[in-house]
C-alpha cells in the first residue's frame, strides 16, 4: 500500500508530480491555506503532511494524525512547527535550507538599495504626477550604499550570502550571531561585534536569524535607540524578530532613517497599518524566496525529503536530526 500524503495548498506542479510517483496524494489545490479544523479533518489517516509556513503544525495537529511520520515544509524557517513535540512523537521534519539562500539575499540587498535611494518613493512621485522639476540639486536625496558599513544579525546561509553581495559594494561588514564564524570572517574579511556595538556603528542593519523564543523582539526600543539616525533597518527574516510598535516610533520620530521590510508581525499586513503612511519604509509582501526557479526548487526539495523518509533513508534537509534516535529510519520504510 502506498503511503498517504496530505498537501495543504497549491504548490508548484513539479512537487505534486514527484509525490504522486510514490504516494497517494490528497492534494488541496487551493491558494488560500486551510483552517486548523480542515487540516485536522484531513490528516487522520496520513503518513506525511506537506505544508507551508502559514499552517501551524502544533501539538493538537500532530496528535490528530496517529500514523504521521514526516512533515515537509516548503520553507527554511520552521517556527510554525512544534519541533520539540514532533521530535518527541518521532515525527521527522524536513525543510528547504540552502535552495532559497541567494534569492532571499537578493531581496535583502534590493531592500537596502530601494530604501536608501528612495526608489519606490521616486516611482510613486512620477505615477502620481508630482514630478514637477526636471532636476533639482536638493530633490529626493537619499543615502549612499557603496562604501558604507553593513551590520548583519545572524551570519547563517542568507546572512553570509548578503555579505558576499556587500563586498561588491565595497562595504565594511560586521556581524553578530550566537556563534562565531571564523571561516567566513577570514573569507570575507568581516568583523564579529556584540549586538550593541553592531547597532551603534552600522549604516545598514539586515536581520537573518530564525524566529525562536530568543529572537522574538530581538530588535526592540532599546536596540533601535542605539542605531544611527541615518541607519536603515532591513528585515527579511520573520516579522516578530522586530518589535513593530517600537519600529514605528523609531521611524516616525527619526531615531533611524528608514526600513525595508518583507516580513511583519501580522501577515498579510492590515491595509490600515501605520507603516503604509510612512514614506521612509519600503514594504514587500513576504517575497524573499519568490522567484520562479527557487519556488520550484523549494517545492521539489521538501517533496524529496518526505519521500526519502518514507523510504527509510535520512534526507539531507532533515531539521530535527535527534528524531532518528526516537524512531529509527528502518522502522518507517514504506516505499
Ligand atoms: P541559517 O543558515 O540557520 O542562519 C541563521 C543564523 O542565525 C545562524 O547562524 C544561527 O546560528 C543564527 N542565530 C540563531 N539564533 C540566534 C540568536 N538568538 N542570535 C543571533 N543569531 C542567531 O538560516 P537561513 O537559511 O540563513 O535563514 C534565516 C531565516 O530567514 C529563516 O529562519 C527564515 O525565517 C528567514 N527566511 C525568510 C525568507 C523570506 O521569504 N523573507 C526566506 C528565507 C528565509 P546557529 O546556526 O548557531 O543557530
Amino acid at each position: 500500500m502506498k503511503p498517504i500524503v496530505y498537501v495543504t495548498r497549491t504548490i508548484p506542479e513539479v512537487a505534486v508530480n514527484l509525490l504522486r510517483n510514490y504516494c497517494e496524494v490528497i492534494y488541496r489545490n487551493e491558494l488560500v491555506p486551510p483552517s486548523k479544523e480542515e487540516i485536522i479533518e484531513n490528516i487522520r489517516n496520513v503518513d506525511a503532511i506537506y505544508c507551508t509556513l502559514n499552517e501551524k503544525m502544533d501539538r493538537e495537529v500532530i496528535d490528530s494524525s496517529p500514523k504521521l511520520k514526516v512533515i515537509g515544509t516548503m520553507s527554511v524557517g520552521v517556527d510554525h512547527i512544534d519541533i520539540d513535540y514532533a521530535t518527541k512523537r518521532g515525527v521527522y521534519v524536513v525543510h528547504t535550507p540552502g535552495v532559497l539562500t541567494e534569492t532571499t539575499a537578493d531581496l535583502a540587498f534590493g531592500l537596502m538599495l530601494a530604501t536608501a535611494r528612495r526608489i519606490v518613493e521616486g516611482d510613486r512621485m512620477i505615477r502620481e504626477g508630482r514630478w514637477k522639476l526636471a532636476w533639482a540639486p536638493t530633490m529626493m536625496l537619499g543615502h549612499d550604499v557603496y562604501g558604507k558599513t553593513l551590520g548583519i544579525i545572524g551570519l547563517g546561509r542568507i546572512g553570509a550570502a548578503l555579505a558576499r553581495r556587500a563586498k561588491g559594494f565595497n562595504m565594511k561588514i560586521c556581524y553578530y550571531d550566537v556563534v562565531r564564524r571564523p571561516d567566513i570572517e577570514k573569507e570575507l574579511g568581516i568583523e564579529y561585534l556584540e549586538l550593541e556595538e553592531l547597532l551603534k556603528v552600522s549604516d545598514f542593519i539586515s536581520i537573518h536569524v530564525p524566529l525562536t523564543a530568543e529572537t522574538r523582539h530581538l530588535i526592540s526600543e532599546k536596540e533601535l535607540r542605539l542605531m544611527k539616525p541615518t541607519a536603515i533597518l532591513v528585515n527579511t527574516s520573520r516579522g516578530p524578530v522586530v518589535d513593530e510598535k517600537a519600529l514605528l516610533k523609531a521611524l516616525k520620530e527619526g531615531w533611524i532613517a528608514g526600513a525595508g521590510l518583507d516580513v511583519f508581525e501580522e501577515e498579510p499586513l492590515p491595509h490600515d497599518h501605520p507603516f503604509i503612511d510612512l514614506p521612509n519604509v519600503v514594504l514587500t509582501p513576504h517575497i524573499g524566496s519568490a522567484s520562479h526557479d527557487t519556488r520550484n526548487r523549494m517545492a521539489e526539495y521538501a517533496a524529496e525529503g518526505i519521500i526519502k523518509v518514507l523510504r527509510g533513508e535520512e534526507p539531507d534537509n532533515l531539521y530535527n536530526r535527534e528524531v532518528v534516535k526516537i524512531r529509527p529510519l528502518h522502522s518507517i520504510r514504506m516505499i
